[in-house]
């Protein structure tokens, strides 16, 4: 079909959301690494997780085989409600950058919690609600994944106790309301309510919390209720199991206009929205099929994959989760206090580490005030509201638009859109003030925050 007959937006039917995940590591030659016992540090058994995590997500967890995994006709007709998500050709932004590139961007953010995070949410609540449970714990920071969940929990009628980090939960009081207004409790993170949360707060009085404590009390709180696990809504690789959703549907998008793209671009927190975009695209590069340019984007003031290390880590700052093999810059790594663009978490998915690792994907890190520079320009001509951790993509996006303005290539390029900023206006008012500042952590920061790696022999 002739290229100027594609449309500003490519919806896909209902019936062609994907009624299967894919889950790239059935493909990848060098599998990701196990999680270990942090107390053995022997490869987590499903035993071993049985006290955390729901048994069938524990199965999707260990699964490195099965390419494909059925989507249950519960989480398909729960995706009815707000997929396919458009894949939008940015015909006005490639026009106001003057490039002969063709720019695409899958959006996530059509639906109440204003990200992709209800991808994973609606299948981690499924699955709780099979296995019998009463309800679920879990950590949330801006607030997205506690929104997604709560949605998700009340859909199947289960209790949703939700650790927020202080910080948010002060500033984002309206991200809270959704919360409670879905049926969650929220507690403002570190608590006194748990054992790990009292100590933090021995340790660091005043402090304003971090994922990484949120996490311990959440996992805290499942572990010792009866009827409760604990989910998580990035790294993990069921998380990025379930976020496959987007990339199958982007990429059959783009096989009804014949496109095919050179380079996807995705914004890196844990990993999750990135590795749900590239996984079908990544999976022909590993069958050696289709050959693409991956390219997570992260913030330079919490740079896991560009200056992080490869190693075995605690995903939180309790040390009460299993160990995980990522890029890392240690567990008691915290952004900088002025950094407002998200993405704040000191870890990476395991799979994404090990792609990145084998030199199958690259890494940028870019500075918060370019961010929400990309961020305003595109706001003005693509009328969608970005959220900071989105603008992130957005930001290398239009660099490599801009490059190919440079050499007159037509490249095609696509990024995950993955939500809107609406509950982000602070940040947003810091930058219209002119009052935003970068802040990239010295050598000697990060090495202090390494020196707390633990020490594990493979
Ligand atoms: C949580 C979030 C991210 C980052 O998480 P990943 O797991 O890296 O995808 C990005 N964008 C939005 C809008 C989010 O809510």
């Amino acid at each position: 079909m002739a290229e100027n007959k594609i449309p500003y937006k490519i919806y896909l039917d209902e019936s062609e959301i994907p009624t299967q995940w894919y889950n790239v590591r059935a493909d990848m030659k060098n599998k990701p690494a196990p999680l270990l016992n942090p107390a053995t540090l022997k490869p987590m058994t499903h035993a071993d997780l049985a006290p955390v995590f729901c048994d069938e997500l524990i199965d999707q967890e260990l699964n490195d085989t099965d390419a494909y995994i059925d989507i249950p006709e519960e989480i398909q007709n729960f995706y009815k409600m707000y997929r396919p998500s458009p894949l939008v050709r940015a015909y006005f932004l490639e026009k106001a950058l003057g490039t002969p590139a063709k720019i695409y961007y899958k959006f996530e953010g059509n639906n109440t919690s204003g990200s992709h995070k209800l991808n994973s949410a609606i299948a981690q609540a499924y699955y709780a609600k099979k296995q019998g449970l009463k309800g679920v714990t879990t950590e949330t920071g801006a607030g997205q994944w506690g929104t997604a969940l709560s949605m998700a929990c009340s859909y199947f009628d289960l209790d949703c106790k939700v650790f927020m980090v202080k910080v948010s939960y002060e500033q984002k009081p309206f991200r809270r309301e959704v919360m409670r207004t879905y049926g969650a409790s929220v507690t403002p993170s570190p608590s006194t309510t748990t054992e790990i949360g009292k100590k933090i707060l021995e340790a660091h009085p005043g402090t304003t919390g971090s994922l990484g404590c949120a996490i311990s009390e959440a996992v805290e709180v499942a572990t010792h209720t009866d009827g409760y696990r604990y989910v998580l809504g990035s790294v993990l690789n069921q998380v990025l199991l379930h976020q496959s959703v987007i990339g199958l549907e982007a990429k059959a998008a783009l096989e009804k206009y014949n496109v095919k793209p050179d380079i996807i671009i995705g914004c890196a927190g844990g990993g999750s929205n990135l590795g749900g975009l590239i996984s079908p695209f990544m999976g022909e590069k590993l069958r050696g099929e289709n050959d693409y340019k991956f390219i997570a984007v992260e913030p330079a003031s919490c740079p896991s994959f560009t200056r992080g290390k490869f190693a075995y880590d605690f995903c939180d700052t309790g040390k009460v989760c299993p160990l995980a093999k990522m890029y890392t810059l240690g567990s008691n790594f915290i952004p900088s206090a002025n950094h407002a663009g998200g993405l704040r978490y000191h870890g990476m998915s395991p799979i994404l580490s090990q792609l990145y690792h084998d030199g199958l994907m690259e890494a940028r890190s870019v500075e918060q005030t370019a961010v929400f520079e990309a961020a305003t320009q595109f706001a003005r001509v693509e009328g969608i509201l970005p959220a900071p951790e989105s603008s992130h993509a957005i930001r290398v996006a239009i660099d490599e638009a801009l490059k190919c303005k440079e050499t007159g290539e037509e490249k095609t390029i696509v990024f995950g859109l993955t939500g809107t900023g609406y509950f982000d206006m602070v940040a947003y008012e810091k930058f219209n003030d002119g009052v935003m500042s970068d802040y990239i952590p010295t050598d000697e920061e990060l090495e202090q925050s390494f020196a707390g790696l633990p020490k594990v022999d493979l």
